[in-house]
């Protein structure tokens, strides 16, 4: 019996969580849908200047802006912030996981959104919470999926985009979408972990040299100021 609960326990796991997973997409997917005025894009894969694949859960490209939204759909309590490497998960048995700063994970999206459709345009970033538990995380562009539609309609930082420049922008993205499988996307975020282990910048190809900070030191790209990626020791 504890063996066969082992077993399920670990078989179990990792489909319930790609369940969940693609279950929050959808609901986001819906919530986008019902948007007036705007182009969604769902699931984009971008690849990059070193064949790196970037994907991405949702873009919205709406008259207020463009925001690039990562779909989390953790159960449990959630404990993070926007500084911090990783967010504690914290089950209702009380067991713990650590996952990457969804933050961090989607500046990276937004920066290659960007290099797609220019540097001039601003890219907003959220992070959803499809079962509604963003209230532990102390950042304001991470949101439960209830208040999606009136965070994204609220929103104002002054831009107004046209319909012909929402239309080029959705064009510039659905011509870069890669259409890949998620399975070959995994595949390469392995080969970009081994890199970064290199000290190799995913995100250029450059080296990854040591630098004193205010914090401490840490990795910086060395084509910096033009890459900005980073890597703490
Ligand atoms: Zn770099």
């Amino acid at each position: 019996m504890g063996l066969l609960n082992r077993f399920f326990r670990v078989i179990t796991r990792p489909v319930r969580a790609k369940m969940h997973g693609k279950v929050g997409e959808i609901k986001v997917n819906m919530s986008l849908a019902r948007s007036d005025n705007a182009c969604s894009i769902n699931n984009l894969t971008i690849i990059d200047n070193n064949m790196k694949t970037h994907q991405i859960d949702h873009v919205s490209i709406r008259e207020n802006g463009i925001f690039c939204i990562e779909t989390k759909s953790l159960i449990g309590f959630v404990f993070g912030d926007e500084k911090s490497k990783y967010w504690t998960q914290t089950l209702y048995t009380g067991e713990r996981h650590y996952i990457y700063n969804p933050i961090k994970q989607n500046q990276s999206h937004c920066y290659h959104i960007k290099q797609i459709i220019g540097n001039n345009y601003i890219v907003n970033s959220i992070i959803v919470m499809s079962n509604n538990n963003a209230d532990n995380i102390s950042c304001s562009n991470v949101i439960n999926l209830r208040n999606l539609k009136s965070y994204l309609s609220s929103f104002d930082n002054g831009v107004r985009l046209t319909a012909s420049e929402i239309n080029e922008i959705y064009q510039k993205l659905e011509n870069a979408n890669a259409h890949i499988s998620k399975s070959e996307h995994i595949q390469n975020i392995r080969q970009t972990q081994i890199e970064i282990s290199y000290n190799i910048c995913p995100r250029c190809g450059g080296k990854l040299v040591l630098r004193k900070g205010k914090n401490g030191n840490f990795y910086g790209c060395s084509n910096y100021p033009k890459c900005r990626f980073t890597k703490n020791i």
